[in-house]
């Protein structure tokens, strides 16, 4: 299983007090649980590569199993959805390896563009383009569904079955979001080596960290350490 080796280093290290702040997810028996805690998927996608900006940026997906196991936690995907995307993998390697590719790089890019959104509200043509292209491959499987009051957006019934399709409901989340009010409820985490991005739901929009438990007190002792020399 993808998560074999790094149950050491998934495991938090909240006592540290210089050294990097684990974070991302729990090993547990069950297996590992990714940290979903962004408050949008597209956010929670993002924050599969940990510590970020250091030089020791964690890779916590570093496998085509490690991205499906993702989509389930996320509740991209049923178990059963899971078990026969891990079959497939076996079975075409070269094809789940690079959607994996696909799926990181969109990554790479879709921080680039929210912390663009966070700092100007202008992010990178490029980058907006590159969104673009995604929404525009997600909504091919995009259908609309009646239901008793109205209608309401779905995904065909077979776009699970592509590897990318973790990737195509992360991309239109991410265009969702952008479109929605609560684009200027976007953070990225103000810890130094963190990144995280999340959306601040406080009551005064004053929210500066991922997590106070983690990144708010290491903040915290850092400022208090470098006052007191
Ligand atoms: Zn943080």
């Amino acid at each position: 299983m993808y998560f074999d080796g790094y149950t050491e280093s998934m495991t938090p290290t909240r006592s540290s007090r210089s050294g990097p702040v684990r974070r991302g997810g729990l090993a547990t028996l069950e297996g590992f649980r990714f940290e979903l805690s962004g408050g949008r998927l597209a956010l929670d996608f993002i924050n599969t590569l940990d510590e970020r900006p250091s030089e020791h940026a964690r890779e916590l997906l570093p496998a085509v199993d490690a991205l499906v196991e993702w989509a389930g936690q996320a509740g991209l995907l049923t178990p059963e959805h899971r078990q026969a995307l891990r079959h497939a993998a076996t079975q075409n390697p070269t094809a789940a390896r690079k959607a994996l590719g696909r799926a990181r790089s969109a990554r790479e890019t879709l921080f680039a563009l929210m912390r663009e959104v966070t700092r100007s509200g202008r992010p990178a043509p490029a980058d907006l383009l590159a969104l673009n292209g995604l929404v525009a491959q997600a909504a091919a499987w995009r259908r609309l569904h009646a239901t008793r009051g109205g209608f309401t957006w779905t995904w065909h019934d077979e776009a699970w079955t592509s590897f990318d399709f973790p990737l195509w409901a992360v991309a239109w989340d991410a265009a969702e979001l952008l479109t929605s009010d609560e684009v200027s409820n976007i953070r990225v985490c103000a810890a130094e080596a963190c990144d995280w991005l999340f959306m601040d739901r406080s009551k005064n929009h004053g929210r500066r960290w991922c997590d106070m438990k983690v990144c708010g007190n290491r903040e915290k002792a850092r400022r208090f350490r470098n006052a007191s020399r």
